[in-house]
């Protein structure tokens, strides 16, 4: 069965057709500001032939919806021949608050439920509820999925997920720790038993998805026990744009200082902090790194507070689960940068983990491949495993409509 994976975004929608047969993917596509007042851009490779389309004003997802299907339908560049070969649809979905602990098959129900959690995801999850309206539009008769990014962590206890602010507010809103890039820490906390071919009982793990935005999750029994994302994706690490963990007066003393709302405050912290609002340049890791090894000393201060704030974590999770038997690089940084991984290790032996330089050197820069990069005698074994979440969706796809 051939399935399409959509990941619709608030002005965009990426898709991947993937056949499950082999798990090959067989095209791969982006149709970029959607609803915006300038043109929009779509693109799409099928092995080598790409299918691009722009300056044509895109209105909304049903229109990219049908600009998608009609590309993969192009006969000379698209990937089937017609829309009846996709056997089902798999959607990311943002936020599935404490309703969705695994990915399930979309029904009026489930779309009630997505939405009574757009307060949870004001930004993504009325555009991933467009993305699937405008499939079941499209093509009704397909089977659709919904696969959530906060399901993996909604195995961790209560202690690691509430927050120390009144009860009501957890009993009346669903304030508490949520965590995202689930299906990311869910693929690869699997994946990395199956490729050294052990099982995840017994095992205690620390995934470290080191992206643009960026995560960390400690896994015990193949159950997610703690992350470091919160509420919104906005906690834990320095990330690209993100600031990450910090005290939350900090909130009120700019706002106040800069006369500034809170909601213009949380904008900054998304979107204008982290690896840019430190290193002042970029967002991207390989420009601040550029810099860094310029000696650029916003560059080299950013960096350190990223390496640092993963150091800290690692720490934490260790301690969490009372010991740690794998540590996972994995996301744009953490499968590529192998100098980043080398600072990250570098002091980390007394929990048992030795890296092994030259592993860890071959590892890098595109050429990520799952290998473990830790030495024969660490005790702590630590891995490249490149994440898949595309993979992950047309799986439990694949799996809930051929139940
Ligand atoms: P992601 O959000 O997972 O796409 O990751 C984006 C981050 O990965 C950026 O900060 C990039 O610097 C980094 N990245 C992606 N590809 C490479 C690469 N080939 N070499 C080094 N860093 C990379």
């Amino acid at each position: 069965m051939k399935i399409l994976v959509v990941n619709a975004g608030s002005s965009s929608l990426k898709y991947q057709l993937i056949d499950m047969e082999g798990e090959k993917v067989i095209a791969k596509g982006l149709v970029e500001r959607i609803g915006m007042p300038q043109p929009g851009h779509q693109k799409q490779t099928v092995g080598g032939k790409v299918y691009e389309v722009s300056g044509v004003m895109i209105e909304n997802h049903v229109q990219a919806t049908e600009m998608m299907l009609k590309a993969l339908q192009d006969p000379e560049k698209g990937a089937i021949r017609s829309m009846v070969e996709i056997g089902a649809v798999g959607h990311r979905v943002l936020h599935g608050g404490t309703k969705f602990s695994e990915s399930v098959i979309v029904n009026d129900k489930v779309k009630d439920a997505i939405r009574e959690c757009i307060p949870l995801g004001p930004l993504h999850n009325p555009a991933n509820l467009m993305g699937i309206e405008a499939c079941e539009k499209v093509m009704p008769e397909t089977p659709q999925v919904a696969v959530f990014d906060t399901a993996f962590h909604q195995t961790m206890p209560p202690k690691a997920y509430m927050y120390g602010v009144p009860k009501k507010y957890f009993t009346q809103y669903g304030v508490r720790k949520y965590g995202f890039h689930g299906t990311s820490h869910r693929y690869v906390s699997k994946r990395v038993c199956e490729f050294l071919g052990i099982s995840p009982m017994g095992q205690r793990i620390i995934i470290c998805h080191l992206g643009n935005g960026s995560s960390l999750s400690a896994v015990v029994d193949g159950k997610c026990v703690d992350t470091s994302m919160g509420l919104t994706p906005l906690d834990g690490l320095l990330m690209g744009t993100r600031c990450g963990t910090l005290d939350p007066a900090v909130v009120q003393f700019i706002a106040n200082n800069e006369n500034m709302t809170v909601d213009e405050v949380l904008n900054m912290m998304n979107k204008q902090s982290g690896l840019l609002g430190i290193g002042g340049k970029s967002n991207d890791m390989r420009d601040v790194d550029a810099a860094a090894d310029n000696y650029d000393g916003d560059a080299m201060l950013a960096r350190d507070m990223l390496v640092y704030g993963i150091q800290k974590y690692i720490g934490s999770y260790a301690a969490a689960m009372h010991g740690v038997d794998m540590i996972v690089f994995t996301a744009g940084i953490g499968e590529n940068n192998a100098a980043l991984r080398e600072r990250v290790m570098t002091g980390m032996e007394w929990l048992g983990a030795k890296l092994s330089h030259a592993r860890n050197a071959s590892c890098a820069d595109g050429k990520a491949t799952e290998c473990v990069i830790s030495t024969d005698d660490s005790k702590v074994k630590i891995l490249v495993i490149p994440t898949n979440e595309e993979i992950m969706i047309a799986r439990d796809t694949l799996e809930l409509v051929t139940k």
